[in-house]
Order: structure tokens, then sequence, then C-alpha cells
């Protein structure tokens, strides 16, 4: 665990969310400030600072990402209309917190992928 990380703090249970789902190796809770009508965040308990190290360093793990962002797609509803799954990563993309995360968007038209 990092304790200067915010989703670190999560899994630690020191910090209160919603959780939506969770699994041996991952969590899934409701974004604090939601984009659409449905914004998760799915996580692996484990910290990496991105996607991109987390699927360098383990890419087993981040298949269990991907699988509880699939779960959680069904779950929510969204599998018929269809979703936007996005990982920010860095700087250039955007990125606020530095514990690899994706974002499961849904329950509305997203418009664009970016804006212009
Ligand atoms: P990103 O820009 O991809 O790093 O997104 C970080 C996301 O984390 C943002 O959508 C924030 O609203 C969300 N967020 C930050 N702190 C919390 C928290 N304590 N609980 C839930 N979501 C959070």
């Amino acid at each position: 665990m990092n304790t200067d990380c915010v989703f670190c703090r999560i899994v630690a249970g020191e910090l209160p969310t919603t959780v939506v789902r969770e699994t041996e190796t991952t969590l899934a809770f409701r974004d604090l400030d939601p984009k659409a009508p449905v914004h998760v965040l799915v996580i692996p308990k484990e910290h990496h600072a991105d996607v991109a190290a987390l699927a360098l360093a383990d890419p087993a793990l981040a298949g269990d990402v991907l699988a509880t962002a699939a779960e959680v797609a069904e779950a929510e509803g969204l599998r018929p209309d269809g979703f936007r799954l996005m990982f920010n990563t860095g700087r250039y993309g955007g990125q606020e917190v530095f514990h690899a995360h994706a974002h499961v968007l849904g329950g509305a038209p997203l418009g664009p992928m970016l804006a212009r």
C-alpha cells in the first residue's frame, strides 16, 4: 500500500466509498464526481501508477481489471446500449490519481471521444 495514494486508502478501508463490486484482486466503486449517469472506477487492489505500468508488470492483473469492468457494465445494465472504458494515463492523458484505474462510463450517449 502507498499511504499517499487515495485509491490505496480506499482499498485499505480508510476512506469511504460506494463499492459496486469486489474480487480478490480488484475493487469497483462509484466516482465521487460522476461524468455520466453511470461512472464507476475499477482498480487493481495492488498499487500500480497507471495502466501501462500495470500491464507491463502484471498482465494477468490487468486482465482482472478488464474482467471486473465488463462485469460492472453487465451489472449496471450498460451492455445493450454500450459504454466507454477509459484509462487516462499520465499528464497528457489527463490522469489525476496515479493508481491505475478504468473509468466505466455509460447510461446515456457519451458524445465524441475527444473534445476538439
Ligand atoms: P483520472 O483523471 O483518470 O485520474 O480520474 C480520477 C477520478 O477519480 C476522477 O474522476 C475523480 O472524480 C475520481 N476520484 C477522486 N477521488 C475519489 C474518491 N475518493 N472516491 C471516488 N472517486 C474519486
